[in-house]
């Protein structure tokens, strides 16, 4: 271990040097209450910064165990810690001057959700703290300007760290708040299902958010308030007793006027799958963390996926027990899109009609009587949806404005009425009556078929540099393969991409080997991280990334959508 004046005097050593005499400051330096590591030193000027961590004992750290003492807890800390690194480094107005990215500090900006993250990590075993960030080493022109690093490491960095990584310099009571608030959320995600329930909204829940490109609440807007059919109450460690509705395992529909604030809802639904910060407004807004969105994805590749529960008998002859293709239609992208969320084991489905192929969704009688049941490739989902229920325990909640034909499948109707739920059930039903019910195919179908093989990523391994590069949270490239993930939007950050691009490029070179079910693959990936956390998906071969956690469904969705499954 070499000491912070180490680092000192070899800065003043390779000062004015050609940038590559940056290299020799790879190492770690005791700074007394934490540790610097130069983990990677950039090319050159314009390269990405430069990979930097921070390491701080347990006992300088100072953090209560019972901050930390269960994983959700441990993953709200470091996420405050993040917020608090990210907060501190962005106030400073100095930046140190010179070519490229030279003074740049770049931390893991935390969005509304709480992510467990590689930026910051806690050892629940001493409560050691690591934070991961980048710098960019200053040159003018390609030469080393050590003086302005010696500023950053010596001068900048040290106050943002002690002010925010040592529990005895930072907001107390605002921690507390977050780690109290962790353990409510954790509370009822925890007895929702016991309780018969598969997504609870608390009264006063703020569900809008400011505009389209930004997750911030909306400011001024009508609170979320149950109806008395649906209210259900939870009593919390911490907030005490908290009411709110509880939409029921089963068949919900949600319908309403145009704007009246359905999709907003459903939305809200789709990011309960992750804990939300406080004053974010969806604080307890908990879906089953399983819950996937279902919607049309035209242009997708499907590699054999049985989607013969939804379509057969295709007029060119394919096969939909394996079916294949590079540019799937609306509704064979969406059978697809739920097919491939029972093979995660979902729990729920999570649909709205704004964005589902309508063919897939619905036939009318009319149209059922004009076109004949073996002339017509496609079983509707309504003419499934019980059944997903009753064979294997998959609730849906959907969205449905223009169309009634769900009245009858649904179990609950609730009505957004100008932003404010309203139980319809039995209204809803009555009127149904008179109406016809959707016929349902006679003969049983069954199970999907789950067997695939996969090419067990022997072109990656014959390729000399495999290159990853994510494309914001939208889609990852692995060498020429582009992933499109644009409509799989339950992803929340753009590291949680970096993230399934790392899970399948790991999948491919260490998993897949002989294995004929991607659910087990991934279980097993899944299950990697747990015991070695996240950055086990880096390989020590790739430059250090951050990474943000996501769920097993969307490294599976990632999977489907490779074009070189
Ligand atoms: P729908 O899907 O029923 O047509 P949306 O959910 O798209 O309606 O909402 C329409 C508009 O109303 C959106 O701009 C949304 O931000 C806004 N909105 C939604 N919920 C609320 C609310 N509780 N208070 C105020 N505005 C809301
Ligand atoms: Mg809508």
């Amino acid at each position: 271990m070499k000491s912070s004046s180490n680092l000192k005097s070899l800065l003043k050593n390779i000062d004015r040097k050609g940038y590559p005499a940056y290299k020799n400051t790879q190492g770690t330096y005791d700074f007394g209450t934490y540790f610097l590591s130069i983990d990677h030193v950039q090319g050159d000027p314009f390269a990405s910064p430069s990979k930097l961590s921070i390491h701080v004992k347990g006992r300088s750290a100072g953090f209560p165990a019972s901050f930390y003492d269960t994983k959700y807890k441990q993953v709200a800390l470091c996420d405050h810690l993040t917020r608090l690194f990210y907060q501190t480094l962005s106030k400073i107005s100095f930046r140190a001057k010179g070519s490229g990215k030279s003074g740049l500090f770049s931390v893991s900006k935390c969005g509304q959700q709480v992510l467990e993250r590689t930026a910051c990590t806690i050892n629940p075993s001493n409560g050691d703290i690591s934070v991961h960030f980048e710098a960019g080493f200053p040159a003018n022109g390609r030469t080393v300007n050590a003086r302005e690093l010696d500023k950053m490491l010596f001068r900048l960095l040290p106050d943002c760290i002690s002010s925010s990584l040592f529990y005895k310099n930072i907001d107390q009571k605002m921690l507390e708040e977050v780690i109290h608030l962790s353990e409510d959320q954790h509370t009822i995600r925890t007895e929702l299902s016991s309780m018969g329930l598969v997504a609870f909204i608390a009264d006063g829940s703020v569900l809008p958010r400011e505009s389209g490109i930004s997750q911030k609440p909306l400011r001024n807007c009508v609170k979320f308030q149950s109806p008395d059919t649906y209210r259900v109450s939870f009593e919390l460690p911490h907030h005490g007793t908290i009411t709110g509705m509880g939409i029921p395992k089963g068949i919900t529909l949600i319908v309403g006027g145009g704007y009246h604030g359905k999709s907003t809802l459903l939305k809200a639904l789709e990011l309960g799958v992750y804990d939300h910060v406080k004053g974010d407004g969806r604080e307890f807004v908990i879906t089953d963390p399983t819950a996937m969105k279902i919607r049309a994805e035209d242009g997708r590749s499907i590699t054999n996926t049985d989607i013969s529960m939804f379509i057969n008998n295709l007029p060119n002859g394919k096969n939909t027990v394996s079916f294949d293709t590079e540019d799937a239609s609306g509704s064979t992208s969406q059978a697809a899109n739920v097919v491939e969320a029972m093979e995660t084991d979902s729990s729920l489905f999570l649909i709205d009609e704004d964005t589902s192929a309508t063919n897939f969704m619905i036939r009318d009688e009319l149209m059922q009587r004009v076109v004949l049941r073996d002339q017509e490739p496609i079983t509707p989902f309504i003419e499934r949806i019980r059944e997903l229920y009753e064979r294997y325990g998959i609730s849906s909640i959907i969205v449905a404005g223009s169309c009634g034909s769900y009245f009858h499948p649904a179990d609950h109707i609730i009505q957004m009425d100008q932003y404010i739920p309203k139980d319809i059930t039995t209204a809803a039903k009555d009127a149904a009556k008179d109406f016809p019910m959707v016929s349902l195919p006679e003969k049983k179908h069954p199970d999907p078929c789950f067997d695939r093989c996969f090419n067990a990523g022997n072109h990656l391994k014959k390729e000399r540099k495999i290159k990853m590069k994510t494309l914001g949270k939208d889609a990852f490239s692995i060498n020429k393969d582009t992933v499109d993930l644009r409509y799989v939007e339950q992803i929340a950050d753009t590291e949680q991409t970096t993230a399934l691009g790392y899970a399948l490029l790991y999948a491919k070179l260490h998993l897949m080997d002989g294995k004929k079910d991607l659910c087990a693959v991934a279980d097993e990936l899944m299950q990697m991280i747990e015991t070695k956390g996240l950055s086990a998906l880096l390989d020590s071969k790739y430059v250090k990334s951050n990474l943000a956690m996501p769920r097993k469904q969307e490294v599976m969705a990632a999977m489907n959508r490779y074009r070189n499954l």
